[in-house]
């Protein structure tokens, strides 16, 4: 068997999904909205299946998505993408990751991850037989450490792969740490697999820049969507990659080997969704927002230290100011057990340094992640749950 997927555990949100049903708690942890997206996105659909729109789509996308795809690109950063020759759908951004991946990479070759990361990161770069070179950020602020992201890069990098906005931390990269991150893929002469499944869902003013939309950036990105995210159906996994024309035919090609296609009813959903009007998309942060500050200000009440987040479904939080003396993994494990909530623990977004999963040296492990994509009651019953066990 292959060791490398021997080596790999079960992802800390099944983990954690599966405790929270176990216990019957509220489960805060995996993200997904408890409600459901926008019903004119869910019947464009639905219609499409019962109209026949089974059969396997043109393997790019159905047409009809990929300008959608173009139009979004244009409409929110003006980039101008062809339609036909520089967008790819994928099944989930979770495809379009790897699907990106493959593109780039050879054996040998090395890859900037920056942590914490998104689960799936590491695991398909060691696949692919390339070299990840992690980058920690750490909480309070999570700011870039310029220095030894500068040293990560080499001759030998062939390309970077980073969220923004950032799960778990709630970041939301600015227009300097971006100008950096540029010049060095500039001077390194690589490329940039940026994963933007949130980049609608970002607060308090704070808009999401695509590192594509920087000078000399157009040709080397690959910007990652997400109809999960962007439309509340985390269940649908359709993604979209957009990127300069000599890219698109080998992420193509690796999603030829992957899934080949991407159920194309669902497509036809998606493609409604991307040209809604802009009230949509404000209407998505605005009441997204308005759920983060009701759990931010909740747990600051119960005594967590919140940290501020700026985008995405997530709170971080340090559970030492409760007098938590354990770890996070410890205090996830005990919150789901004995309170009936469940959170995810920070470290899980952390690579161990060595082969023994305990030993991720010197990662901060007293934080745990809260998900408020929730409906308000669950979350105040969370908070009530959460009040009555401290
Ligand atoms: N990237 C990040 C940072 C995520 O949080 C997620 C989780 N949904 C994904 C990628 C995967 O997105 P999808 O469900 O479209 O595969
Ligand atoms: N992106 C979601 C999260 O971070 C979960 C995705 C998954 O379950 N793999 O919670």
């Amino acid at each position: 068997q292959n060791a490398l997927l021997s080596a790999t555990g079960t992802t800390i949100f099944t983990v954690m999904s599966a405790l929270a049903n176990q216990h019957q708690a509220i489960n805060l942890g995996q993200g997904f909205p408890d409600y459901d997206g926008p019903p004119d996105v869910v019947r464009a659909a639905a219609e499409a299946l019962m109209d026949g729109r089974n059969q396997y789509p043109p393997m790019t996308g159905v047409p009809e998505l990929r300008e959608a795809v173009a139009a979004h690109n244009r409409r929110f950063y003006g980039i101008d993408a062809d339609a036909n020759a520089e967008v790819v759908v994928t099944s989930g951004a979770t495809e379009a990751i790897t699907a990106c991946l493959m593109a780039v990479l050879n054996p040998g070759d090395e890859c900037v991850l920056i942590e914490p990361l998104y689960d799936t990161y590491l695991p398909v770069v060691k696949l692919l037989g390339a070299i990840p070179k992690l980058v920690r950020l750490s909480p309070p602020k999570w700011e870039l450490p310029r220095a030894e992201l500068a040293a990560a890069f080499g001759p030998k990098t062939k390309a970077i792969l980073f969220n923004t906005p950032m799960n778990p931390t709630g970041k939301v990269f600015t227009s300097a740490e971006l100008a950096f991150i540029a010049d060095l893929i500039a001077r390194h002469d690589c490329y940039a697999i940026c994963d933007e499944v949130y980049e609608h869902l970002t607060f308090d003013g704070w808009k999401h820049i695509p590192l594509m939309t920087l000078p000399g950036m157009r040709e080397r990105c690959m910007r990652i969507g997400s109809a999960g995210k962007t439309f509340s159906l985390t269940g649908w996994k359709v993604g979209y990659v957009t990127c300069d024309r000599s890219l698109a035919p080998n992420v193509a090609k690796a999603h030829q080997n992957l899934t080949f296609t991407t159920p194309p009813n669902l497509q036809r959903g998606v493609a409604v969704g991307l040209v809604k009007d802009d009230a949509y998309f404000e209407g998505l942060s605005s009441h997204l927002q308005a759920k983060r500050d009701r759990l931010s200000r909740g747990l600051e009440r119960l005594g967590f230290g919140v940290l501020p987040t700026q985008g995405t479904y997530f709170i971080t939080t340090d559970v030492r100011p409760l007098g938590w003396n354990g770890d996070d993994v410890s205090f996830c494990r005990t919150l789901t057990e004995e309170a009936k909530v469940t959170a995810i623990p920070v470290t899980a977004f952390y690579a161990p340094r060595t082969d023994t999963h305990d030993a991720n040296d010197g990662a901060p492990n007293h934080y745990a992640r809260f998900a408020f994509c929730k409906g308000d009651a669950l979350l105040d019953m969370a908070l009530a749950r959460m009040e009555a066990w401290l």
